[in-house]
């Protein structure tokens, strides 16, 4: 709620536009006999006079916390109120949104509302379907978003349970680890190479070493 009925305000500029709404500006004659207003003439005026972008400091009360806090009266004309007609301080910006989503959308956060969840539960039929693709079983029941971890189970490797991963690594080509220690293994068989010497244990040990994070070959 605005406080501030009455300002104070250096006429200046905008000397025509308040003797237009009637203000009395004091005047003095110069020794031209010219009517003039002195430089730094200050006059009051009512705050709803006021220019929408002038920068007079106005007194608000904020409709959720009840402080009272100073901003500019053009900051004041910038808060939005076409939803919820109340005016906030910034601790309760929150208090505001979710007040005007939840009579816009019928929620309290927007990322919840039907438009959402439709679009998240398209994702997740899609990335379900990636996932069974590539011989995996989707365990999450939700998608959030790309880098939350989503828990799958390897069809191959049904034995060593639930892993995560999450849509962006899954895309890029990463997957069920322990297929892809087999793939290298093989790989390595084949080129006998020295650092292994046999062996899926020792050779999962030798690749943790090796390497933290890495590809499958699909
Ligand atoms: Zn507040
Ligand atoms: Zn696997």
């Amino acid at each position: 709620m605005l406080l501030t009925e009455e300002v104070e305000v250096n006429v200046g500029r905008n000397l025509v536009y308040y003797e237009n709404l009637g203000y009395e500006i004091p005047k003095y004659l110069n020794c031209k006999n010219e009517l003039k207003v002195k430089k730094g003439t200050k006059i009051i005026v009512k705050v709803s006079d006021l220019k929408v972008d002038s920068i007079s400091n106005v007194e608000v009360k904020c409709d959720y916390c009840e402080n009272i806090y100073t901003i500019t009266y053009k900051s004041y004309n910038k808060s939005k109120k076409e939803i919820i007609n109340k005016d906030c301080c910034k601790h309760c910006g929150k208090f505001k949104r979710r007040e005007s989503n939840l009579l816009k959308y019928g929620e309290i956060s927007h990322m919840k509302t039907e438009k959402y969840k439709n679009m998240f539960s398209k994702k997740y039929k899609n990335i379900k379907e990636e996932f069974i693709k590539r011989g995996y079983e989707l365990v999450s029941k939700e998608y959030v978003h790309s880098s939350q971890k989503l828990d799958f189970i390897c069809d191959k490797h049904i034995d060593k349970g639930i892993q995560t991963i999450s849509w962006t690594h899954f895309n890029r080509g990463y997957g069920c680890k322990y297929c892809g220690y087999e793939r290298v293994s093989k790989k390595m068989k084949g080129e006998n190479n020295v650092n292994w010497n046999g062996g899926i244990s020792s050779l999962s040990h030798y690749l943790r070493n090796f390497i933290d994070d890495w590809k499958i070959t699909l």
